[in-house]
Parts: structure tokens; sequence; C-alpha cells
């Protein structure tokens, strides 16, 4: 346990607030005027500190530059109507990092370290929450390796800092997406299940690709036939064939999504049919065929859920049906988005 108690902090003389439009926001293109740091170095972390968003200054040859150990993870704090301040499963972004941090051979994180951290950077902060519909402070942890050397090794020193966006909705609306049979985002025994770099990088090209042809998001299939589903961009897969919500099973190559274990947990409360199996891409197209593909949606923090309009597979678009036929994660959606604004009982104990 490291001690907390006394988290320097140094204030901005020259906030950033009074410049910021917040009636139009974007995802992640302001930041707000602090950020938390930490540093480790002989094998424990040190120097907790609130210091003004900066620069950050390093030798071309620091190790994260070329070897890509760097994980993070995104989380957001609501402004309830009352005021209060409410974080959405914050420990549970905390766990999800240690995991990121063992796989990638990086120091776990102390957990009254990281939150102490957050907590009072979000209270120095705090104006920066929008409370405009839709919006959200975006707090964006991260951990990289910080050693000038640039021998293939695990660096034995790393900088974590914490800083944050008021944002807006990532997506505005439905996605169209297209089902990937060439490249692969993950596979099994590789790094997908954590949040590090490499995986953002090797996913650009198969997105771009997929943008030029109209589509905003691939659908990744497995690594080894194409066959099977695993995640949409930065979004779990969930599919309502019948009356059965479907989505594929936690793996080494799929990212155990917040959101994904939020919504599947307040569907089986609600006594909805749910299944965590491996979802065939024939299997979606024959539900298509028949009728029985009622609905398709991603989640992740950055849009709770996203309904898709269209699946291009292979060159022919499935076009789904309409948003308002989506009675069931129209609803879960809304009940999520209540429960992050302290608009509905927090049944599971979510809110920090
Ligand atoms: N998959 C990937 C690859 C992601 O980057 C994200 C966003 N973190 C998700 C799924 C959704 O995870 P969460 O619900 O925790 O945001």
């Amino acid at each position: 346990m490291i001690n907390t108690q006394n988290i320097e902090i140094e204030k901005t003389k020259h906030s950033k607030l009074s410049q910021t439009d917040f009636t139009n926001l974007e995802f992640g293109a302001v930041y707000s005027d602090h950020m938390f740091v930490m540093d480790y170095k002989d094998k424990q972390w040190g120097g907790l500190r609130i210091v003004p968003f900066q620069n950050i200054s390093m030798s071309p040859a620091t190790s994260v530059l070329h070897y890509g150990q760097t994980i993070f993870e995104g989380l957001k704090a609501y402004r309830a109507d009352n005021g209060d301040i409410l974080l959405f499963r914050p420990l549970d972004h905390h766990k999800r990092l240690n995991k990121s941090a063992k796989r990638l051979c990086m120091p776990e994180l102390d957990e009254s370290a990281y939150l102490e951290g957050i907590t009072e950077l979000i209270k120095l902060d705090r104006a920066w929450i929008p409370n405009q519909p839709g919006c959200s402070l975006y707090l964006r942890p991260f951990m990289y390796a910080s050693d000038e050397f640039i021998g293939v090794k695990p660096s034995s020193t790393y900088k974590f800092i914490v800083f944050t966006s008021p944002v807006a909705g990532y997506y505005k609306g439905t996605v169209k997406v297209i089902i990937e049979t060439e490249y692969v985002r993950a596979a099994e025994g590789g790094t997908g299940f954590t949040k590090s770099g490499g995986n953002y990088a090797a996913s650009l090209l198969p997105a771009k690709l997929a943008a030029e042809k109209g589509y905003q998001q691939i659908m990744w299939t497995d690594s080894k036939e194409h066959k099977y589903f695993e995640e949409s961009g930065t979004m779990n897969l969930m599919f309502i064939i019948g009356d059965t919500l479907v989505t594929p099973p936690l793996s080494t190559s799929i990212l155990a999504g917040i959101t994904r274990d939020s919504i599947l947990t307040l569907a089986k409360d609600w006594g909805v049919k749910v299944e965590e199996r491996r979802v065939s891409v024939d299997e979606v197209v024959k539900a298509y065929e028949n009728g029985t593909l009622k609905d398709a949606f991603g989640t992740g923090t950055a849009a709770t859920i996203t309904q898709i309009s269209t699946i291009n597979y292979k060159g022919t678009d499935l076009v789904l049906p309409g948003e308002e036929t989506r009675e069931l994660s129209n609803k879960l959606n809304k009940a999520l988005n209540d429960i992050k604004l302290g608009k509905a009982e927090d049944k599971f104990g979510w809110i920090y």
C-alpha cells in the first residue's frame, strides 16, 4: 500500500474553462485543466501529484515509442440533477487495467492510489463535467513504459496519468457495420482482452477501408476461420434472435466490456433469456433471412448502446428493423443511463 494522503496539487493559472463551448462537444477533442500523475521506479509507485494538463517531454529512445508497452482505460463521470458527481464502476475499470498490466508485463496499480487520484482530480475539475443531455466527463487513465532504452525488454520505470475530457456521445444515431473476413483484430492467446495501444493500432487500417466503403465500424470475426463474431470497434456485440439476447463469450481475444456486463446483468434481472455463446455469421444471416433477427447492437462506455442499422456481409447489406421497433435495447439503454445519472435505483452497486 502506498500513502495517498498527500497528493500534491499544483493548480493551473490559466484555466481553459471559460473558452470551452459545452454546447458543441465532440468526443475527445478538449481536455480539462488538470491531470493526475504518478511514477513507478525501484519497484514501487510514488510521486502522486495533480498538475496542470501539459505536454510530456521524453527521450526519442523511450521504450513505449518503440515497442508499445502501454495500456489505458476509459470511464465516465456524470453530473446528477442534484449536483452529485457520479462515477460508473470505477473499481471494475481498475481491475481491468490491472489485467491489462499483467499481460503487458507492467506493474499493477494500487487500488487506493488509483481511486484517490481520480477522486481528487474530479473534485478539482468538477466544473468540467457537462450536464447537457448525453454528455459526460470521460476519464482516460493510462500507463506507459518510460525507460530510455531500446533493447526489447519490460521497462523498469512507468508513468501513470489520468486526464479528463468533457464529451458528447461517440456515435450520433445508429451505425452501419461490415463483417470483416480478411483482417483480424486479435487472436486467442494474444492481447485482445487488454486495453493496450497495439490492439487499436492494428484495427486502424481495416476500419479505414470499411469507412471508404461507407461503414462506420467493423464486426470482427475469429482469427482462425472468420466464422464467429468477436466484437465491433470499441464495443462488444449483442444480437436479439427470436426472444433471446445472444452475445459472444469472453475469451483472450475479446475485451471484457463493463457495459457488456452491465447490460447482461440488467437483462437477466428482468428475466430476459440471455445466452453467452459463440455466434456464427451463418446463424445471424439465417436469422435475418427468416425474420428472427430482431436487433443487433454494440455496447461500450462511449455510447452505452449503439444500434446497428445495416450489416454488410460479402457485399450484401442486411438492413435491420427500425430503431423504434427495438424495444429491449431501447429499454436497456435508458435503464443503464438512468442508473449512471442517479435517476434510478443503483441495485447492483455500480455508482461511486
Ligand atoms: N471492446 C473494445 C475493443 C473496446 O475498446 C471497448 C471500450 N472500452 C469495449 C469493447 C467496451 O468496453 P466498455 O463497456 O468497458 O467500455
